[in-house]
């Protein structure tokens, strides 16, 4: 895309897929600014001019952001392309529209984009997100460069977050950076909110562990694997009188199955090699994660965790 600014060949629409926090209306949005800053000799913004300052402040109206879940009708596709006739303001080069989400436009709504899409004003520029791309119609995929984003590995989110902490100034514990690292699914944008929140809770204190998994709501490794231990003895009272006390202290079920799963997860992919202790794991982990996929269609998840345990203590 830089290439593409240095060259000024740009196209008309473009196509971001990527799954949740990938960083593809982040991107496009720098994107956005780089095509109009006034002075990128090296294809990225200059973060000084006019336009750039304007983007910044999200005073340009040049780049306009839609969220089609809630503008996914023909009308409200039928408006943009009436105010795509109108050439941008301001001396900027660019009007360019981002729209996220576009895989929930209604078919009528794609119908009336496409027509855009064929022959847009010269000055338009379109950036479109997804995190479903198969459900946009190849019609307009085919008028769209493409772009995929991927989720990132959890050494690079770590990186990441440890360059935020040094220039922030947030005092943190390796074990607990390297915790939110690991359990945000390859999103460094709920990563990086996650660091944010707890700095700003846990505020002049250099952050431990112990400070994260509160914040969360989730079960510390020594008691997760406490509990293992008790369902491997079958000791049925012991393994609900540690639920019980996460209970007591203000969490839910909810909480504690998704404690476990993320412990039994990583302490499976820790011991690869030691098969009894992972064919135990496995099967236990597999139950967690089934009650996990029922939890929200049940009443009383307390009962459902309790039934689970008494019937792995069996
Ligand atoms: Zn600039």
């Amino acid at each position: 895309m830089i290439n593409q600014i240095k060259s000024k060949q740009i196209s008309h629409a473009y196509l971001f897929c990527g799954s949740h926090g990938t960083g593809k209306t982040s991107i496009a949005k720098i994107f956005a600014m780089a095509l109009n800053c006034e002075s990128n000799n090296d294809g990225e913004p200059c973060n000084k001019c006019h336009q750039c300052l304007n983007t910044k402040n999200k005073s340009n109206i040049n780049i306009i952001e839609i969220d089609a879940a809630s503008n996914n009708s023909v009308d409200n596709i039928r408006d943009l392309c009436e105010e795509i006739k109108y050439p941008p303001v301001d001396n900027s080069r660019y009007k360019i529209y981002i729209i996220d989400e576009i895989h929930m436009l209604s078919s009528g709504a794609f119908n009336a984009l496409l027509k855009t899409l064929e022959e847009p004003p010269k000055y338009i520029v379109f950036i479109l997100a997804t995190t479903e791309y198969k459900k946009i119609p190849t019609t307009i995929i085919s008028r769209c460069q493409r772009y995929d984003f991927k989720k990132i590995c959890d050494k690079d989110i770590f990186v990441s977050l440890k360059n935020i902490c040094e220039q922030e100034e947030i005092i943190i514990d390796y074990d607990a950076l390297e915790y939110i690292s690991e359990i945000n699914n390859g999103s460094l944008r709920d990563a990086i909110s996650v660091l944010d929140r707890c700095s700003n809770l846990y505020r002049n204190k250099r952050i431990n562990l112990k400070d994260i998994l509160d914040f969360l709501s989730v079960l510390d490794f020594e008691t997760c694997d406490r509990f293992i231990n008790e369902l491997e003895n079958k000791n049925l009272s012991s393994a609900l009188e540690i639920i019980d006390s996460f209970i007591d202290s203000g969490k839910d079920s909810g909480d504690f199955i998704y404690s476990l799963i993320f412990y039994l997860y990583k302490s499976i992919k820790k011991d690869i090699n030691n098969k009894n202790d992972i064919e135990f794991k496995s099967n236990i982990l597999e139950n967690f994660v089934k009650l996990d996929s029922k939890l929200k269609y049940l009443i009383n998840k307390r009962l459902a965790l309790d039934l689970l345990i008494i019937d792995l203590c069996e």
